[in-house]
């Protein structure tokens, strides 16, 4: 008799890749950042069962035109440079290293990353809600990359979408990662179909005061910001977001860099802040049947891959997206 060997169940919205780690191991010590927090979480949901090896989709796989469609020439140029690559990635060891190693370590697995955003955009679309386990490279504009951005992410799934859905037209982002997104503030400059929710440290990184005039919702908070006074803000944002505009998408940055601790985000929320923070971001998305694309963005302490992962499982319990009955609490 042979026993039928049970394959993977059907793909889910989960968009992830190997290449999408950073440096190699080791590397964490020259930067204050866990650069593989990516195969980290996916690791965590195969563990505690929300998905198997196999079930995710793999990233779109982005050519030199799809990148040049969101950035100048001189700013692909300058990808070339390890000056300049130093500069974005704010690894001062870029300087020694030569450009093909940094190329390889750092700059392609950000656009692998890049390229699941863009599935996410056409997985959110199919199945309501889709998380790219990377991207949200919410710095990086068409002339310029910093603040460890180096691909216009958001820009690129953005306009993809639109592209191949010429129903897509109104587009929402709603940017939590504690860093402000001028990234996106520059690209949807005169793009009145795009509206951008922001909550960010307004006494960090990057301090881009026309970015904060294009925010349709400007939530600047001050250092040391915690659970209560963050989630008010979240809720007045969504709120207001929800009275002003109907998206037929939206693309969610998650960074996790709100976190108590957290290096460069001087903010002080909770774990279970996070949680309740992307729950009640995929609530609202969720209720009002607006496809949602969830992205990383930064937050790179390494307990944060773990509490990524308890997000991830809290959202399945609340919403039945990966395993579980939606609000039956699994134990
Ligand atoms: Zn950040």
């Amino acid at each position: 008799m042979t026993v039928k060997k049970k394959g993977p169940a059907p793909q889910k919205p989960i968009i992830y890749s190997p290449a999408y780690d950073i440096g190699v191991k080791g590397m964490e010590k020259l930067h204050p950042f866990d650069l593989r927090k990516y195969s980290h979480v996916f690791n965590e949901l195969v563990q505690r069962g929300l998905i198997e090896r196999g079930q995710e989709m793999a990233p779109a796989k982005l050519s030199r035109e799809d990148i040049a469609s969101v950035h100048t020439e001189g700013y692909l140029e300058k990808l070339n440079d390890k000056h300049e690559l130093a500069r974005i990635f704010e690894v001062p060891l870029v300087e020694k290293m030569p450009v093909f190693l940094t190329r390889k370590l750092i700059l392609d697995p950000m656009i692998a990353q890049a390229g699941g955003s863009v599935t996410a955009g056409e997985a959110a679309l199919e199945n309501g809600w889709a998380i790219n386990l990377g991207g949200g490279f919410h710095h990086a504009s068409a002339d310029k990359g910093h603040g460890f951005c180096a691909i216009a992410d958001i820009t690129l799934a953005v306009k993809k979408l639109r592209e191949a859905h010429p129903e897509i037209k109104k587009v929402m982002i709603i940017d939590l990662d504690v860093h402000q997104g001028d990234g996106h503030e520059r690209d949807f400059r005169n793009d009145t179909d795009t509206y951008i929710v922001d909550l960010y440290n307004q006494d960090v990184f990057p301090g881009d005061m026309d970015g904060r005039r294009r925010a349709n919702f400007n939530g600047g908070m001050p250092n040391g910001t915690a659970d209560k006074e963050y989630l008010e803000k979240l809720k007045a944002g969504l709120d207001k977001a929800a009275e002003d505009f109907k998206p037929d998408v939206i693309f969610y940055v998650a960074g996790s860099d709100i976190l108590t601790g957290d290096p460069l985000g001087s903010f002080n929320v909770s774990a279970a802040g996070v949680v309740s923070r992307d729950e009640m971001v995929f609530d609202y998305a969720l209720k009002n049947k607006i496809p949602i694309a969830m992205l990383f963005g930064g937050g790179y302490q390494p307990s944060n891959a773990g509490i990524i992962a308890d997000s991830i499982e809290n959202l399945d319990r609340k919403f039945g997206l990966l395993k579980g009955k939606p609000g039956n609490p699994a134990p």
